[in-house]
């Protein structure tokens, strides 16, 4: 089952080996673990519905309400630990067809209602946060449309529901021989709508694309009326109207049903792990790799102060051991960065786009050493985000902050980043383990994806949130100083929606908040989310 107050599955937890509890020690001293809140007094603290009998569709109990409250953005997660709860919606429906979803928006509109659509519930940006509002707020959430309504081979087009979670997505199309080939880390619950209207990428969008890229069309229920998006290979139809649904944030809408360009299962998928001496080799290995276009499907590049994580929570430490010894023998001690490369593809291109990318990067220093640690990384994909689990229990929190930048300021910004967070919680005397890595790389530039584990401070929800708020501003306005994007994958939501004017300027801002107007006149649709309620560009 799932868990309601942390990550995943309550059947799946990570372990951390002593050599990982003993580094988190020697980086941040002991942790602090909290008392955590117990679900039943989060549910004792539920107001009454105002949405009582509204409407047979719509379920008014604390739990179910609860249950669609809350994301998995850091402060969601610590307003669960510390049973600090927020506003929740007034209840819940649950549509099963877009023309239910039809009658519930028109309900809604008729009536005054807000609305926030929750489909997976992986927001890590505030994006399911419910105002608080003298309008009833209803919460419709997508998890029983989760059908492949349609797979046209020929055209390698899926049309799924919008409610479908990655192993739905990939289980139907797997069935015929397909796949998606989208897997953020979210994989378990995110869904096909949640990760259009939040711009999501996954792990091999390199081979794949971005969800922009494999969005072909789809069917957008707006409070004014349906927005049908038809496939075609490609138009010069003026503006793009798929561009107005992805990043949505249901804003505009809710998206329905979405058509999705698949590809055939690959014949040989492989990932291989690499090391090299320093970061500025690594740069320059990953850089010329990936404008060289090889059809490969993953380059994932940790520095140095990941590598040494990454290796310490591995786990065997003997053999741990032996490929330290060897890897300083080759040239890569202290400081070496690790490189996760992966290859999918028909079994020809695929041997010969490995050797070509060995041979460049063994031109930049890299040392090869095989499929071993590709493997493990392969079976383990999704299951990082269970550290976290692992990590509160022992009293550390964790939170990750991504962008992305043109390559001259790829390593001054992924270093900033790292010492805004330091700087923050020096002022408290206190220390932040960082580190990072680049995990979708671009001809022109690359994402930036840093993470972030510090002690769980003493006092409860408002210390720790203070610190995380602290944390997250410092960290934005070093983004925003080096000419980073406000998120590369996670979306606005509301936690970014106050830095979102240095991206897209007054104009720009401007056209959104009348794009709101237009879709939405009566502000039913998640507001708050993508452009800040009551501020300068509210709509
Ligand atoms: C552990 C973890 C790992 C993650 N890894 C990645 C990653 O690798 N790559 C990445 O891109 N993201 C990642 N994320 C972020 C998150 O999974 C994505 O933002 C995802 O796209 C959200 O999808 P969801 O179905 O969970 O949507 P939700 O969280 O339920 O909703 C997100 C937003 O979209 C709106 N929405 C959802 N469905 C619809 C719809 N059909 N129509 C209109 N509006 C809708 C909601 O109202 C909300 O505003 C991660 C999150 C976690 C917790």
């Amino acid at each position: 089952m799932r868990r309601w107050n942390g990550w995943g599955d309550d059947a799946t937890s990570m372990d951390l080996s002593e050599a990982a509890r003993a580094m988190m020690n020697a980086r941040l001293g002991p942790g602090l673990p909290g008392l955590d809140a117990t679900r039943e007094a989060m549910l004792a603290q539920v107001p009454a519905s105002r949405l009582t009998g509204a409407h047979p569709s719509i379920q008014s109990d604390a739990d179910t309400r609860f249950a669609m409250a809350l994301g998995e953005s850091f402060a969601d997660w610590i307003r669960k630990r510390f049973g600090a709860l927020p506003p929740v919606p007034d209840g819940v429906a649950f549509p099963e067809s877009t023309e239910q979803v039809r009658e519930l928006l028109d309900l809604a509109n008729a009536n005054d209602w807000v609305v926030i659509p929750f489909a997976g519930g992986t927001s890590v940006a505030g994006h399911l946060d419910c105002p608080i509002s003298e309008r009833p707020i209803l919460s419709i959430n997508l998890g029983r449309m989760n059908r492949l309504l349609h797979l046209d081979k020929p055209s390698q087009l899926a049309s799924f529901e919008a409610g479908t979670p990655g192993p739905l997505v990939e289980a139907q199309l797997r069935a015929q021989g397909y796949t998606l080939g989208h897997f953020p880390q979210s994989f378990e619950y995110s869904t096909v709508g949640g990760w259009v209207v939040t711009r999501s990428s996954g792990q091999q969008s390199l081979r794949y694309g971005r969800i922009e890229q494999l969005f072909a069309g789809g069917r957008l229920e707006a409070p004014v009326g349906t927005l049908s998006i038809p496939t075609v290979p490609a138009a010069s139809a003026g503006p793009d109207l798929r561009e107005l649904v992805l990043g949505s944030e249901g804003r505009f809408g809710i998206l329905t049903e979405a058509t999705l360009r698949v590809s055939p299962l690959p014949e040989h998928e492989s990932f291989h792990a690499l090391f090299f001496p320093d970061w500025d080799t690594a740069e320059a290995g990953v850089r010329a790799l990936v404008q060289r276009k090889l059809p490969l499907s993953l380059l994932r590049l940790s520095n140095g102060i990941e590598t040494e994580t990454n290796l310490t929570l591995a786990g065997h430490a003997r053999l741990i051991g032996w490929l330290q010894r060897y890897l300083s023998w080759r040239g890569c001690s202290d400081g070496k960065c690790m490189l996760m490369l992966g290859v999918s593809a028909d079994t020809r291109t695929a041997r010969h786009a490995l050797r070509e990318a060995r041979r460049l990067l063994a031109g930049h220093g890299a040392v090869y050493i095989g499929t071993a640690m590709g493997a493990k990384w392969a079976a383990n994909r999704f299951k990082g985000p269970y550290l976290r689990n692992t990590l509160w229990e022992l009293g550390y929190c964790a939170d990750t902050i991504e962008t992305a930048v043109d390559w001259p300021q790829v390593k001054p910004l992924m270093l900033a980043m790292e010492q805004s967070a330091r700087d923050v919680f020096a002022a408290y005397g206190e220390r932040v383990h960082a580190f990072t890595h680049l995990s979708h790389l671009y001809p022109q530039g690359s994402s930036i994806y840093s993470q972030f584990v510090w002690a769980t401070a003493k006092g409860g929800f408002a210390p720790n949130f203070e610190r995380w708020q602290k944390l997250k501003a410092a960290v934005a306005a070093t983004i925003a100083a080096h000419g980073g994007t406000v998120s590369h994958q996670h979306g606005v939501g509301r936690d970014h929606a106050g830095h979102l004017i240095d991206e897209k300027g007054p104009l720009g801002m401007a056209t959104l908040a009348q794009l709101c107007r237009h879709f939405d006149p009566n502000k039913i649709m998640n507001p708050g989310k993508l452009l800040q309620d009551g501020g300068p560009w509210a709509s």
